[in-house]
């Protein structure tokens, strides 16, 4: 890596501005790991109390002296043209890394943050060929992948980058998966942006700390562009089965064009990546259908009818209504919201900030302050959480919280639902969930509470009965006027790969396997009876403590890569989980589970199913994820080998 600091942030005085807008702990980072100053880290270290930025109290001329050191440091590389260090010295390293969160970082995560940050030149997720296969071999091969939304482009990128030849698949009219699909008001991202990207396609540009769905969309359209997966992605184009050909060794899929026509097509690999959020949950309350207004889902948005003055019922305040209520209240007439159950949120200073163009400019180009920045948010939103979601048995008010710490938790986030609330004080016991925190998504504050004292705002909290054309009626006979119903109900998350007919070795289907909600997968991505079936973002898969869906996505996606590889370099045609490491860790999985809040008695969550039982969640912390699925192992799979 080389710096030229005069030619991106011109003159001194300008690298000066931005670094005054810049984060003070990257920027001492920064310092530490150009500088090799280890001093400073030790005279910084006490002020330093958390990863987030707002978790720091060093003081003024601390501040200016990491700030003065640091330009100095830069002129210097910049003068002498001196190329950059890669990564810092083991004990430097570690010592930056304590220091940089306030907290000793177990050396466990030491080799998962190198991967996430990419000190160096190189992608160490990527899986370099050992013995790169003849040109015919790779030319005979494709993997099918359905699905463009994140998890598809991910390993559509990482095909690409192999020579690996794919199609994938896609339905909507162009790529983004979820982050086209929901376009509600106020729709965004609530994981830190800067984290909440690839970590081979870092984006400086992010206009706030948590960008809305527009640039969360632009950004997927403009990787898909840049590492040139566009052109092998049918659109609005969707399977709808697939059935093992086991002569043939390959899957043959059933394929629905934009036009309605039927077609077939063939793959070595097949690759699911549709999601668990994209099959909108519409609830059965009588009358609905007869509603004489629009009536849309928070993730089919009509953008065609306007909310402006209108009297508007919205049903539901899970992670899209949270979003949506306070965007469309300052517009609307009334907005009358139908809450089941109260949700926690949680509020964070940076939530609602936008990314000053210094701090811009010191992503840009302060070498390695993205970098370090990266691993400042993945600490402060990842794992630290986990322990916290464990049930203390010996707890005495399991009803409201797990543990001690559950419990703590708990009373900061009353104590800011009361302050928010302010005279309000009549609201408290609607919104007070009687259940501990996390047992439900948790959510990030979107002035949602301000937003229920407004006085267009009404929150009705006894269950609907029916729906006249003109009114949502509730059980005790209240009527409540509305033009138009906004359907904030989720999703079907149980349904896993619903509606696709997904039919094995054996002749039977993933469905009747799964049953209507039970799926299992081993390590969310392989199941046995469906050779060359991977799943991203399969069973058990999402994250419910913390960290980012892209993390586990490229967890994934680098195991599989490891698949293809063994399979393409040694012949395979056919691999296949095994029973027995699939039983064993689903074991695991529900053993963990059975400890761990989501599992809670006291509510319910898109997490589990009918019978309680976690299917969407991991149970697992990100370093243990990353761990498992880091090394690809051939023994857990039967090896069927191609005649060549
Ligand atoms: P959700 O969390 O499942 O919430 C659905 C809401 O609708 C709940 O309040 C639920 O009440 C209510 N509901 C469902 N059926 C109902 C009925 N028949 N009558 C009355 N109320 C009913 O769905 P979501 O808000 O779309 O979020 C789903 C997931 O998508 C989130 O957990 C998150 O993972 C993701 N998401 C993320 C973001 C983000 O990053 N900011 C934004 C949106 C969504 P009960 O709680 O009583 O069931």
């Amino acid at each position: 890596m080389d710096v030229r600091l005069t030619h991106a942030l011109g003159d001194a005085a300008e690298l000066r501005a931005a670094m005054e807008e810049a984060d003070i702990v990257p920027l001492l980072l920064v310092l530490a790991h150009l500088g090799g100053d280890a001093a400073i880290l030790d005279e910084a270290a006490p002020y330093i109390h958390g990863a987030w930025n707002f978790m720091h109290t060093l003081p003024a001329a601390l501040q200016a002296k990491v700030r003065d050191r640091l330009a100095e440091v830069l002129r210097d590389y910049d003068a002498t043209g001196r190329a950059l260090p890669a990564a810092p010295p083991a004990h430097l390293l570690r010592k930056m890394l304590n220091v940089g969160v306030g907290q000793e970082v177990p050396q466990e995560y030491v080799p998962l943050l190198l991967e996430e940050m990419r000190l160096g030149d190189n992608d160490p997720r990527s899986v370099p060929w050992r013995a790169r296969p003849p040109a015919e071999v790779l030319a005979g091969f494709r993997a099918v992948i359905i699905g463009a939304g994140l998890s598809g482009l991910c390993m559509a990128i990482k095909l690409r980058e192999a020579g690996i030849p794919f199609t994938v698949i896609e339905k909507n009219p162009t790529v983004g998966g979820t982050w086209y699909e929901n376009a509600y008001p106020g729709c965004g991202v609530d994981t830190p942006n800067h984290f909440f990207s690839y970590s081979f396609a870092p984006n400086h540009d992010w206009p706030e700390h948590f960008s809305k769905r527009n640039d969360l969309w632009a950004y997927l359209e403009r990787c898909a562009e840049q590492y040139d997966v566009r052109r092998d992605i049918t659109f609005n184009t969707e399977v709808t089965a697939a059935r093992w050909n086991a002569a043939r060794a390959r899957w043959d899929l059933t394929v629905r064009e934009a036009d309605g026509a039927t077609t077939t097509l063939e793959a070595n690999v097949l690759i699911t990546a549709v999601g668990q959020l994209n099959r909108p949950s519409i609830p059965d309350i009588p009358g609905l259908k007869e509603f004489a207004g629009p009536v849309f889902h928070t993730g089919q948005w009509d953008h065609g009818q306007s909310v402006a003055g209108k009297r508007v019922a919205m049903i539901g305040t899970g992670a899209s209504g949270m979003q949506t209520g306070p965007s469309i209240a300052p517009d609307v007439e009334r907005l009358t919201i139908f809450q089941r159950t109260p949700h926690w949120a949680v509020h964070n200073p940076n939530y609602h900030a936008r990314v000053s163009a210094g701090k811009i400019r010191a992503l840009k180009h302060i070498p390695f302050y993205a970098k370090w920045n990266r691993f400042l948010l993945f600490w402060a939103s990842s794992d630290g959480l986990h322990a916290s979601l464990q049930i203390d048995p010996d707890w005495p008010t399991p009803d409201r919280s797990l543990n001690a710490t559950n419990q703590q938790f708990r009373k900061l986030l009353i104590a800011h639902i009361t302050k928010e609330l302010g005279a309000r004080t009549d609201l408290l016991p609607k919104v007070v969930p009687p259940y501990p925190p996390y047992g439900k998504r948790m959510l990030r504050d979107n002035h949602w509470y301000r937003m229920l004292t407004r006085p267009n705002v009404e929150l009705v909290t006894e269950r609907i009965d029916h729906i006249d054309p003109d009114a949502l009626v509730t059980h005790g006979g209240a009527r409540h006027p509305a033009d138009m119903i906004v359907l904030a109900t989720g999703f079907q998350a149980g349904r896993m790969l619903w509606p696709m007919e997904i039919r094995g070795r054996e002749g039977d289907t993933l469905r009747d396997r799964w049953g209507d909600d039970d799926p299992r997968a081993y390590l969310g991505i392989t199941a046995p009876g469906f050779p060359n079936l991977f799943m991203l973002y399969g069973p058990n898969t999402n994250l419910g403590h913390g960290g980012s869906i892209i993390f586990h996505t490229e967890c994934q996606v680098h195991y599989i890569m490891q698949a293809l590889r063994e399979m393409l370099e040694g012949g395979i045609a056919a691999l296949e989980c095994r029973q027995a490491p699939h039983d064993a860790y689903n074991a695991k999985v529900d053993a963990a589970h059975r400890n761990m809040v989501w599992s809670h008695g006291g509510v319910g969550n898109w997490y589990k199913n009918a019978r309680g039982r976690v299917i969407a969640n991991s149970p697992w912390r990100l370093v243990d994820y990353w761990a498992l699925t880091h090394a690809f192992s051939r023994a857990d799979f039967v090896v069927g080998l191609a005649d060549r």
